[in-house]
């Protein structure tokens, strides 16, 4: 479904090298839930913004359902992640000058599909942001932001999931709540899901748990 084969990334500062990834290595099926930990600056979201395209890597391929991302054009890899991929980003990534309700209109318009109100509604009832719809962004609070970048990530079914951190700002139960709604949504519809977390205590619901420590990954569980 998803799949990193021997991927490095350099990053070049003045004369300095960081070498974020070190020859890392995953596969994600569908159906399958994998959380990548690891300590701050070990290279996790340079390894997600990878796996999703975001960034190319230095050194070796990216596959995302059949095909290397390299071998796409620019243009055919923006549209595979619009099509694809829902993205739920460390930094918010929701709209500034769209209202809640309004999160969504942006996937409909560039995939040049209609609306799903229904389906927009359950997700926003289901992560309980819907009695938000009025409001911009910037009148939440981190977590509803959150809440709502995750509803807007899910409303147009992407085969691949990927999420940094998407319960850091959180409480605990709504933490939870949201491991189990990817879990479900994994599992049921057979997504390829990848969550950067430091939270351990969400570990029991992932199906496979890897480690990155200075940009080496290697498979906990
Ligand atoms: P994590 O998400 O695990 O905290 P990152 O993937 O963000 O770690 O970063 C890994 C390492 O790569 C860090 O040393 C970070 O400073 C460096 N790094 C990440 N992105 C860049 C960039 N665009 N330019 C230079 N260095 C970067
Ligand atoms: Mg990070």
């Amino acid at each position: 479904m998803i799949e990193l084969k021997d991927v490095s990334k350099t990053f070049k500062q003045g004369n300095e090298t960081i070498q974020a990834l070190k020859h890392a290595s995953l596969r994600v099926d569908a159906g399958q839930m994998v959380a990548v930990v690891g300590p701050s600056g070990s290279g996790k979201s340079t390894m997600l913004t990878i796996l999703g395209g975001l960034q190319t890597p230095t050194e070796g391929e990216v596959w995302l359902g059949g095909i290397e991302l390299s071998t796409m054009s620019e243009k055919e890899r923006a549209r595979e992640r619009f099509k694809n991929l829902g993205f739920i980003l460390q930094s918010s990534s929701l709209v500034p000058y769209l209202t809640i309700e309004d999160q969504t209109t942006l996937h409909d318009k560039v995939l040049r599909v209609k609306p799903d109100y229904a389906r927009r509604d359950e997700l926003f009832a289901e992560l309980e942001v819907d009695h938000l719809y009025g409001k911009y962004p910037e009148e939440l609070s981190g977590g509803e932001r959150q809440r709502v970048a995750i509803a807007t990530a899910l409303y147009h079914d992407p085969a691949v999931i990927l999420a940094d951190e998407p319960t850091a700002a959180l409480d605990t139960e709504r933490a939870f709540s949201t491991v189990k709604l990817l879990k479900k949504l994994t599992h049921e519809k057979q997504k390829a899901t990848v969550v950067v977390t430091h939270d351990r205590r969400l570990l029991d619901d992932f199906d496979v748990v890897v480690e990155i420590r200075d940009g080496e990954l290697s498979r906990l569980s």
